[in-house]
């Protein structure tokens, strides 16, 4: 059994209780357009040119038989139609400026990382944490460290946007502690025109999990202009308060770190002119969330 991967960090505290170990799978059917890891979106690994390290040497040319890499006004440049992925650029590339996102590794070697820290999760109440991109889109795999984690007594988190199948999520379910559930916005076309992906399977599957009685931390991303308005917020804050396990509500405000790693994977930032929320607004946005829901914290 093996799966994509893009990252495993280790130590982290920002992914669940605890200090934690991070595995990121890779593939996302969303296409948020304010993603900070815009490399776990494609299923399949990548090659990312980060061109601050690049010396202009033009080795990579002559290394890519698909003639995808060419210098353009003293620039390289990777055409993304033409690159088949196979990394042979790579050890041409004396400056490092050539790396590959996405790994295949087997359940064995993602286990053999995530205890590794063992002790510091019984210490401190952690334990592993599957994140991505989406790490539904490979339930088996997922599935298979799940199962691992529980014979071995580490807790489980799984961060998910909630896109898949009922059935996959009710196996899944008795191998989770704790979801971290993202919610973007209520209004069904509109998380269709910014997602690509309508989310009424999205939050059915947040109900059914609550209904199950699974304790979910929900995290709603504050990206202003898109879902920081009055309506989406007082609707979020109802919906939420109409169900039964969430243990807690993460507000995240918009962010742009990260977003330079579009660049790097030959692709455009859309939300380049967004601000990032100021304080007040925030403040105005968990008033809000708090007349629905007690615990309601800025960040998580
Ligand atoms: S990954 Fe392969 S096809 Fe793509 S640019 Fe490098 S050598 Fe060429
Ligand atoms: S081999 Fe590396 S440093 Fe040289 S041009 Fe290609 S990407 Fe830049």
């Amino acid at each position: 059994m093996t799966g994509t991967i893009f990252n495993i960090m280790r130590c982290s505290i920002n992914d669940g209780p605890g200090i934690r170990t991070t595995v990121f799978f890779k593939g996302c059917p969303l296409a948020c357009p304010w993603c900070h890891n815009p490399e776990s979106v494609a299923r399949e690994r990548e090659i990312v040119l980060r061109d601050d390290r690049c010396i202009r040497c033009g080795d990579c040319i002559d290394s890519c038989t698909s003639h995808a890499i060419s210098a353009r006004d003293g620039v390289i440049v990777t055409d993304r139609s033409l690159c088949l992925r196979c990394g042979d650029c790579i050890p041409s590339c004396y400056a490092g400026a050539r790396e590959a996102v996405g790994r295949e590794v087997s359940v064995d070697e993602v286990m053999h990382e995530i205890v590794r820290d063992r002790v510091f999760y019984d210490r401190s109440s952690g334990g592993a944490t599957f994140s991505g991109g989406e790490p539904f889109l490979q339930h088996e795999f997922l599935m298979a460290l799940l199962e691992a984690c529980k014979r071995l007594g580490i807790h489980t988190a799984v961060d998910t946007s909630g896109c898949t199948s009922p059935s996959i999520l009710e196996r899944a379910a008795p191998f989770v502690d704790l979801f971290l559930y993202d919610m973007k916005v209520m209004d069904d076309q509109k998380h269709t025109a910014f997602t690509g992906v309508s989310n009424v399977l999205l939050l059915e599957n947040l109900r059914r999990l609550t209904a199950w009685g699974k304790e979910v931390i929900v995290r709603i991303p504050v990206i202003p202009g898109l879902n920081d308005d009055p309506e989406n917020i007082r609707r979020s804050g109802e919906w939420l308060s109409s169900l039964r396990t969430i243990r807690e509500v993460h507000v995240l405000p918009y962010h742009t770190s990260g977003t330079e790693k579009y660049a790097r994977l030959g692709r455009r930032y859309a939300l380049g002119a967004t601000p990032t929320p100021d304080q007040l607004h925030l403040a105005t946005i968990l008033n809000e969330l708090r007349h629905h829901i007690s615990r309601v914290t800025l960040g998580g």
